[in-house]
């Protein structure tokens, strides 16, 4: 499959990984917005949030307490962060594998 994140699940492509289990994966974004800016991702290719089944929920509330560690791990814990999915063509998602940006390390602002 033609998906740069599963490529980077598989090893084909290098990333700066800060969390890793069976069933996740946390990276730094290529092209980060802020001090702190990783990306975490399911291994299983799901497209987006809209695509998430109920076979998936498992997996989704495993990812968001691997999120709570990959917050710990990038000391953003205390001073808070944010957690986005894009989705679609007014989401402006341009990956089409579910992920979600962890973003902090400094004082966001609220602007769309
Ligand atoms: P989206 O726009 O779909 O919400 O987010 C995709 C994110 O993936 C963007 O922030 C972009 O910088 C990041 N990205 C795209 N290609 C790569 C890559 O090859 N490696 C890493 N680490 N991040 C990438
Ligand atoms: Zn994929």
């Amino acid at each position: 499959m033609d998906c740069i994140f599963c490529k980077i699940v598989d090893g084909e492509l290098p990333a700066k990984k800060v969390y890793e289990d069976e069933h996740v994966v946390a990276f730094h974004d290529i092209n980060p917005i802020a001090p702190v800016h990783v990306l975490m991702i399911p291994k299983k290719h799901i497209p987006s949030l809209l695509a998430i089944g109920e076979a998936d929920k498992e997996l989704i509330g495993h990812l968001h307490l691997s999120l709570q560690k990959v917050a710990e791990a990038m000391d953003v814990k205390e001073s808070g962060f944010r957690v986005v999915t894009n989705i679609g063509t007014h989401g402006q998602q341009t990956v089409f594998h579910l992920h979600y940006h962890l973003i902090g390390g400094r004082q966001l602002e609220w602007t769309m």
